[in-house]
């Protein structure tokens, strides 16, 4: 079984005094995470304990008590009574942090060494310890109480002193029965400041069913559904096509907005250049148009909600257990004016949006995301794997525009929408990948598991190295991924070609 972890985000209201409690009680949790870090730091080997032993042996080091009255490092030197609850909610935070940190450090010694031995140049610089500390105070089970749906109290620190204050909670309710396992588990909260507001997060905890590994889903059933996702920059922001293994095309689907967005932040990008031209020039750290980017910031963020929840949503109806995507690659900048070059921009960090978010939303359903190369995946026959011609309606079959919304294969006559092939070519390169990587036992898995450690996320990247069968012509420079050029995509005209029958065109 593995975990899936729901936030509910609640908005607190309090009075005015409190939000400054909050910001002192949030100034003492990062003090005092801060201090454990560095008793960590002095004691390295702690790290290959588990949390709970951790946990004891910290308390050793810096809690002094009747049996243990001199500690080496006593957490009183920084701070006097800190709760218990509180301070073990620091120790944990400063446990994540110290592992994290030596993690990538012994990562980073091992790509040092690795270049080392090659005799490369090692320019990448190694990662540091913390140099402030802005964590959210996690609130342990003592540290609040009478909790209802519409208030809790809180114990903080005033800067003065310990206080229990009263609260009310306004937003999403958390759900009602947490009665069995099944429902999830209620986490401790903590106290989140957004901007000028403070909010209460509180973790719920699901199990949900195991996946198996992609190596496995793959090989041992030819019937494994399969979900290729090909993201765009406009119009179709998304088309996913679900595929088996053995390569029957079972459905389609095609997720516009793309122009709509396109338009949405034109106006508002266009709005912000006027203001620019008005004000002249800005001081270095200074934000301006505020609104306005938080205004576009919030709309791409929506759209990105609503395009991946969609996309899991119509996994999830054909019983699908794979996701993939490609890798996102680089931005290619774009020219023009300064709406069209912050548009494309944003549509970009939106693509990457919409991924992370179709991930955890497509763990939460017992779905397992992963990646493919993006190289070419435009430009190859679904069907023959040779290279396409890519056009527009009124032009002839020939060559390729970057961007233009119909394809046809030379070789094997294939014709149809350029955003279906390409989401077509990204599943069947998943499936090729783990074969290949099946195939020859002596290289490193490609398709490897790859688990976070909160248990939320489980990516899996299967990068094909070799390189597909077209040689020609390079991924198209101006125009990322295929996206189709502002035009009507007529699928009318190409649809009796298309290989497979069953297809479902809803928009
Ligand atoms: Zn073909």
């Amino acid at each position: 079984m593995a975990k899936a972890t729901t936030t509910i985000r609640q908005v607190l209201t309090y009075q005015p005094q409190h939000a400054a409690w909050f910001v002192a009680n949030q100034a003492l949790f990062n003090r005092v995470a801060a201090f454990y870090f560095e008793v960590i730091a002095a004691h390295e080997k702690l790290l290959d304990l588990s949390a709970r032993e951790a946990l004891t042996a910290l308390e050793k080091l810096t809690h002094a008590t009747r049996k243990n009255p001199a500690p080496i490092m006593p957490l009183s030197a920084i701070a006097e009574a800190i709760p218990a609850m509180f301070r073990r909610a620091a120790i944990h935070a400063a446990l994540g942090s110290a592992r994290s940190f030596y993690t990538h450090l012994s990562k980073w010694h091992t790509r040092k060494e690795k270049a080392q031995t090659r005799g490369k140049p090692f320019k990448e610089r190694p990662p540091v310890p913390p140099r402030t500390w802005n964590k959210s105070a996690t609130l342990y089970t003592g540290q609040w109480r009478e909790r209802t749906p519409s208030s809790i109290l809180l114990k903080v620190w005033t800067g003065t002193c310990w206080s229990w204050i009263k609260v009310r909670i306004t937003g999403r309710e958390l759900p009602l029965t947490l009665a069995s396992e099944l429902d999830g588990e209620m986490g401790s909260p903590s106290l989140v400041r957004r901007g000028n507001q403070w909010y209460l997060h509180t973790p719920i905890a699901k199990t949900v069913k195991k996946s198996e590994q992609i190596v496995t889903q793959v090989t041992t059933n030819e019937y494994t559904r399969i979900c290729a996702i090909d993201l765009n920059l406009d119009h179709h922001l998304a088309v996913c096509t679900i595929q088996t293994v053995e390569g029957t095309i079972l459905a389609i689907h095609f997720i516009s907005g793309g122009r709509a967005i396109y338009g949405f932040r034109k106006k508002l990008l266009g709005r912000i250049a006027r203001n620019r031209r008005k004000t002249g020039m800005l001081a270095e750290d200074e934000r301006d148009n505020v609104d306005l980017w938080n205004k576009i910031r919030q709309m791409d963020e929506h759209l990105a909600h609503l395009v991946s929840a969609r996309i899991v949503q119509f996994a999830a109806q054909h019983e699908v257990s794979l996701l993939v995507f490609e890798h996102l690659g680089n931005l290619k900048p774009t020219k023009g004016k300064y709406s069209h070059r912050g548009n494309s921009k944003r549509a970009f960090w939106m693509k990457g949006c919409i991924f992370t978010f179709a991930k955890y939303k497509a763990w939460n359903a017992g779905i397992i995301t992963s990646r493919v190369n993006p190289r070419h995946t435009s430009r190859e026959c679904a069907r023959c794997h040779n290279l396409i011609a890519r056009y527009t309606a009124d032009e002839l079959a020939e060559g390729y525009a970057p961007g233009a919304p119909l394809v046809l294969c030379p070789q094997c006559g294939m014709q149809g929408n350029a955003d279906r092939n390409a989401s077509l070519v990204i599943g069947q390169r998943l499936i090729l990948c783990v074969l290949k990587s099946q195939e020859k036992p002596s290289t490193p898995l490609l398709a490897e598991r790859e688990e976070k450690s909160s248990g939320v996320a489980i990516c899996q990247e299967a990068k094909s190295e070799e390189e597909p069968s077209i040689a020609q012509a390079r991924h198209a420079e101006c125009n990322e991924h295929g996206t189709a050029r502002g035009r009507d995509v007529r699928m009318d005209v190409s649809l009796l070609d298309i290989p497979h029958p069953l297809r479902l065109f809803t928009e």
